[in-house]
């Protein structure tokens, strides 16, 4: 769980990795007030422009995802719709909204931990990124520090399907699986909750 080697993609940088850390604390912060743990952060020139953290459940918001609320934070601090040179950073592949958005954005680059195999969006069930008829801006750079990002999700549902009524189950088990990498469990009823 140490490793900072994601599997897959041996070529992220430090900085990339860097700027996942802070998307994985941005994703505690979901956890925190019970939404499903994703986290992102935008940058650019080297600089944290906005943060976000998923949170439909308590906007009721559908919209409310990681990615959607540190883009529209990125994009008021800029006075602007396009994110032009920026970089999103985000724990969990985007879904199709958020690329579509992304795409919207025209951001430079998205950077992702753990793939999404029920809804990604940018390889894993479809692949919008693609799709240059679409868009022909985003670069894509999939798997930096996939298994942390993985391991929160992990927890996270462990957690929930651990019962909430009593206490709580430990959040150490999901840390200590090793499933790979790179696939995460992601579980859509525990996500309704
Ligand atoms: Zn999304």
């Amino acid at each position: 769980m140490a490793d900072d080697e994601a599997a897959g993609s041996g070529d992220s940088s430090q900085f990339d990795r860097a700027m996942m850390r802070l998307a994985i604390d941005q994703a505690r912060n979901a956890w925190a007030v019970g939404e499903v743990p994703v986290g992102a952060v935008v940058v650019r020139e080297g600089r944290v422009l906005a943060t976000g953290y998923n949170q439909p459940i308590g906007s009721h918001d559908p919209t409310a995802h990681a990615e959607i609320c540190a883009m529209r934070a990125a994009s008021e601090l800029l006075a602007n719709y396009r994110l032009v040179d920026c970089d999103l950073y985000v724990t969990l592949e985007p879904c199709a909204m958020c690329a579509g958005a992304i795409m919207h954005a025209r951001l430079r680059r998205v950077v992702y931990g753990a793939r999404d195999p029920k809804t990604g969006a940018a390889g894993s069930v479809v692949d919008l990124f693609a799709e240059t008829r679409l868009n022909h801006h985003t670069e894509v750079v999939a798997g930096v520090l996939a298994d942390e990002c993985g391991a929160l999700l992990s927890s996270f549902f462990a957690e929930r399907r651990g019962g909430r009524a009593g206490g709580e189950a430990s959040a150490g088990t999901a840390a200590a699986a090793d499933d790979g990498g790179i696939e995460v469990r992601f579980d859509d009823e525990a996500a309704q909750r």
